[in-house]
């Protein structure tokens, strides 16, 4: 089942540290890291890319994007702090997220960044007071359209585009440096269109700011590129020629710069998650499913299955004849179950003991990961 996903010699290698190793923990292929990064390159040519590193923040991932020249998007002064110890110079990092206190934006400031994103009034004052001079992306609401994403960022992010305008113009009043308009229209965005919806609302701002003598320079169209699940989605390519296409329908011959912040999609497919089947059980005796309990579950490594959002892959060595199983985690908690409403099936073979690996589990696994609910330590991670 789903072996397909990653080739025989991948395989191999996985199941070969994995044999020796107690469950549960995270496997990165590096090698699928800079592959990734390589085709974004390679699908949108003229973008700065920058990683989003709340994804997989960890050190052989940073530095080797960090050696593939990427820039990097932090969510947190201790993120910056990463990637700084790692010898990134800081005009190579943007803070990102639009909530954050006023003495981070200072330290961010003290150590070098001069990119921020921001939606709001306080945040573009705090920015003024903290930051001056610095270039701002601000952010736009993308309700609409992130309900088609898997994970929606919904309503928390972002502003009105009047209130928008608004806080271009206060911005560059306060001495800011207004550079562009930034969204995310939802992570794993499996709707293209999604983006040519942002993209036009984009262009219409850029021509009303131009009108009151703002240029406006970059368009930073956030993160939402897939990984592949259970559903599969278009492959990057197709995402690089319909933004470019929508791009140069509303932009014509002045094309702003293009900021990316993949976060799943650089680092999602490079992780598999191996586990171990923990207990197999039957409600009655005349149950037809079966309850398989891993020992992973939501709360070290798969929160991101919560409301069944995101369907991995999953891959057993036994195979034959299969069946429906709700799938649950190893906690006291009821909240701990993984899939029960879409029906996985597992080979009937499956026994006790046998591993379970969760495919694409690259991003937003192990940084989610509960420090010690239930008392169980927080998901490890290999880099092979
Ligand atoms: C989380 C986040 C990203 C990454 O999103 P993905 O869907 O994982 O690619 C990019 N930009 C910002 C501002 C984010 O908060």
């Amino acid at each position: 089942m789903y072996r397909g996903y990653y080739s025989p010699a991948e395989w191999k290698k996985i199941i070969e540290f994995s044999a020796i190793k107690e469950t549960p923990f995270l496997v990165i292929l590096l090698d699928r890291v800079q592959q990734k990064f390589q085709e974004f390159r390679r699908d949108f040519p003229s973008a700065k890319i920058y990683y989003a590193v709340k994804a997989s923040p960890g050190e052989e991932i940073l530095s080797l994007l960090r050696d593939l020249g990427s820039c990097f998007d932090i969510a947190s002064i201790y993120e910056l702090d990463r990637v700084l110890n790692l010898g990134v110079s800081p005009d190579r990092v943007s803070f990102g997220n639009t909530i954050k206190k006023a003495q981070h934006i200072r330290d961010a400031y003290e150590k070098g960044v001069r990119l921020f994103a921001s939606d709001c009034e306080a945040d573009i004052r705090n920015l003024a007071n903290e930051a001056p001079g610095s270039k701002v992306f601000f952010r736009l609401l993308m309700d609409a359209v992130t309900s088609d994403s898997d994970w929606p960022l919904s309503r928390k992010f972002g502003c009105q585009p009047r209130m928008l305008t608004d806080l271009v113009l206060l911005a560059a009043d306060l001495g800011l440096d207004p550079y562009g308009i930034s969204f995310h229209v939802g992570s794993q965005q499996r709707e293209i269109p999604a983006w040519d919806t942002a993209i036009a609302q984009v262009c219409n701002l850029f021509e009303w700011l131009e009108r009151e003598q703002i240029h406006l320079k970059a368009i930073n169209m956030g993160g939402g590129f897939p990984a592949n699940y259970l559903v599969k989605s278009n492959p990057l390519s197709v995402y690089g020629e319909e933004i470019s296409r929508y791009i140069s329908l509303y932009f014509g011959d002045s094309i702003p710069e293009i900021y990316l912040e993949p976060g799943r999609g650089l680092t999602g497919e490079a992780g598999i998650l191996a586990s171990e089947v923990v207990l197999i059980s039957k409600k009655s005796r005349t149950d037809l499913k079966r309850w398989v309990y891993t020992d992973v579950g939501i709360f070290n490594g798969l929160m991101e299955t919560i409301d069944e959002s995101i369907k991995y892959p999953i891959y057993t060595e036994k195979d034959g004849e299969t069946g429906d199983v709700i799938l649950a985690g190893p906690t006291c908690d009821s909240l701990d179950i993984i899939y029960e409403h879409f029906k996985y099936q597992l080979p009937l073979s499956l026994e006790i003991g046998d591993r379970i690996y969760w495919l694409s589990t690259g991003a937003y696994t192990a940084s989610y990961s509960s420090v010690e609910f239930n008392g169980f330590p927080p998901l490890k991670t290999y880099y092979l």
